[in-house]
């Protein structure tokens, strides 16, 4: 089937059987039942990005070859992913709705950031302007002879956000109650560990699900895996939390990886892995699933991963919610990162649901 690969050397590997049942971009079901609700807890940065033919030395001052600014933040990037695609560019609104929660400083990155998330059709009111803290930086220098990044972040007001800020339900957001909740929360590790840790609790408390985007990787305590019911990482983040020490090409060993993982009790495990696409374990009949990256014209990666975050969140409180199948929304994923591979940018780059072909019908 299109899209699938077969290699021998990964031991679960099986063909697709039967496809979703729900059209993505129609969500004829979904309109009935009331639009799903993505919530994202996460970080806000403004990214400040130079660009040189080479790195200062120590001491050294270099004239840049340019300067832009950009917003950025893997929680704010993963929620404009996840709304524009689920929203047509030309003709909003879109069909899930997505809730920003996270802090800036009340200075004018922290404005701008809240207003391109409104902008992308996002529920900013649970995004705080913090008088006594600076908005989240990052200072990104790209070398243009190598292509290689160094960045230097700031999180500044996203570490302001403590565990006593998300005691209940109400503090997620006005507009859920025990019995209006958010279909899913999305987090990442861009805020201080304790208050995930915190929102997980209460998250499972709920019954929400959760999927987690351990980035930056940092080993969880263990019990906090068995709240998460989907967890995308990359190779390196994997490696980290699996406690294996090189990432391992070794396409033979992903199952090993893939059991360490569930060991930890998460339901559902996708491993990203850049130009080669990504790999997928479904753990009730434990067959693992591989997708080739979509051919394309590499320009920038950035965003790649949280373009897939946010993608798989919308496939799966839609298309998975309505009985169709997991495999089907990780594909769909790894083809909207790829859009946003094609173009320069962070959160510019992500695509809209029009972009991406549904194959769903
Ligand atoms: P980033 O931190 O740069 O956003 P990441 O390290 O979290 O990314 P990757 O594994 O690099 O995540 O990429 C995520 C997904 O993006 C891949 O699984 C794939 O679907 C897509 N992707 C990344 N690089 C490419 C590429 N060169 N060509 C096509 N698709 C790509």
């Amino acid at each position: 089937v299109f899209g699938w690969t077969s290699r021998a050397e990964v031991p679960w590997i099986v063909p697709v059987v039967g496809s979703a049942l729900f059209s993505l971009g129609g969500f004829s079901l979904f309109n009935i039942m009331g639009n799903p609700r993505i919530l994202v807890i996460g970080s806000l940065n403004t990214d400040l990005i130079t660009r040189t033919s080479r790195v200062p030395a120590a001491g050294e001052t270099l004239i840049s070859k340019s300067f832009d600014t950009g917003s950025g933040g893997k929680g704010a990037n993963q929620a404009v992913a996840c709304a524009r695609l689920s929203t047509q560019k030309c003709d909003g609104p879109q069909n899930v709705c997505v809730y920003m929660v996270g802090a800036v400083g009340d200075d004018t990155f922290g404005h701008e950031l809240a207003e391109g998330l409104q902008n992308n059709y996002i529920d900013v009111t649970g995004v705080t302007a913090k008088e006594s803290e600076k908005t989240g930086v990052a200072v990104i220098i790209v070398n243009e002879q190598t292509g290689q990044n160094r960045i230097l972040m700031s999180p500044n007001a996203n570490f302001s956000l403590k565990p006593e800020d998300f005691t209940t339900l109400s503090d997620f957001g006005k507009d859920f109650t025990p019995t209006r909740l958010p279909c899913l929360i999305v987090l990442q590790l861009e805020i201080p560990l304790d208050t995930t840790l915190q929102i997980l609790k209460v998250a499972s408390k709920h019954g929400i699900d959760v999927l987690l985007n351990p980035a930056p990787a940092q080993v969880l305590p263990k019990e906090a895996y068995a709240a998460v019911n989907h967890l995308i990482v990359n190779e390196s983040e994997a490696a980290i939390i699996t406690n294996t020490a090189d990432k391992n090409p070794d396409w033979s060993k992903w199952g090993e990886h893939f059991d360490r993982i569930v060991a930890l009790g998460v339901r559902n495990v996708v491993i990203t892995l850049g130009a080669e696409g990504v790999i997928y374990l479904e753990t009730r009949e434990k067959k693992l699933w591989r997708f080739d990256a979509e051919k394309v014209n590499v320009v920038d990666t950035t965003a790649a991963g949280d373009t897939f975050v946010g993608a798989y969140a919308v496939a799966v409180t839609t298309v998975v919610k309505g009985g169709g199948d997991f495999a089907a929304a990780v594909r769909w994923a790894n083809t909207a990162a790829a859009k946003t591979v094609e173009r320069s940018g962070a959160q510019g780059a992500i695509p809209w649901l029009d972009e991406v072909p549904a194959y769903w019908e």
